[in-house]
């Protein structure tokens, strides 16, 4: 649980995230933003504007629930929408947005990734909510997500990008990668025009394991 990892670890672990979402290609620039929770009811995120290629530590800001900060920093322009999702999902330890592509792509074709298509499209990310468009930055995002919230842990956000949730940061940031993995494949099969559903033991096997081991 991030809850029990310490400050440092956690910075340690938001930066090399940061990194593997860049280096991925899941966000670009200045793109994208991660926070988790730390001990007493606080966050710690990335800071607006930032190149997330090389973050340091020293760069993260803590904020209050409310996504204030506590000392100095700005903390990412989506903090409200990370702060809604803490609020409503008490079993989430952390946030990752990002801007992949091809997952991107289906959200702008006014389409979800199918979670019935490949095992750890059901497994690891679950049905995957398609978010109606918010301006970024506002409260707004958030708004648009919350009737999704209580049963979704992935979301395409329509016209901008995605959200992860996670137990951890490594957890969310997994999630993130294996959404642009399944769109990826998925835009190949279309491709190739036919994109099938799981077989039926398939389908057996993810009713008994359910979708993923941590949130649910
Ligand atoms: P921040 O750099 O302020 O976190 O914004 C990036 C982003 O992706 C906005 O949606
Ligand atoms: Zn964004």
């Amino acid at each position: 649980m991030s809850g029990r990892m310490d400050e440092a670890a956690l910075r340690g672990m938001i930066c090399k995230a940061a990194k593997r979402l860049w280096d991925r290609g899941l966000i670009g620039a200045c793109e994208g933003n991660i926070s988790c929770r730390l001990s007493g009811g606080r966050l710690l995120a990335t800071p607006s504007g930032a190149d997330k290629s090389e973050l340091r530590e020293a760069d993260l800001v803590i904020t209050d629930l409310n996504g204030a900060p506590i000392g100095d920093g700005r903390p990412s322009s989506e903090i409200a929408m990370h702060v809604r999702i803490y609020r409503e999902r008490s079993d989430c330890g952390a946030v990752v947005h990002a801007h992949p592509p091809i997952a991107t792509g289906f959200g702008l074709a006014g389409r979800t990734i199918p979670d019935n298509v490949l095992p750890e499209a059901g497994y690891v990310l679950g049905p995957v909510a398609l978010v109606p468009f918010a301006i970024p930055g506002t409260p707004e995002l958030g708004e648009a997500m919350a009737p999704f919230l209580n049963d979704h842990k992935t979301f395409i956000l329509a016209h901008h990008g995605a959200v992860a949730l996670g137990e951890t940061v490594l957890d969310a940031c997994n999630r993130m990668e294996t959404l642009e993995r399944v769109a990826q494949i998925v835009l190949v099969s279309e491709t190739l025009g036919n994109t099938p559903t799981l077989p039926r033991e398939g389908v057996e096997w993810l009713k008994k394991v359910g979708t993923g081991p941590k949130l649910r």
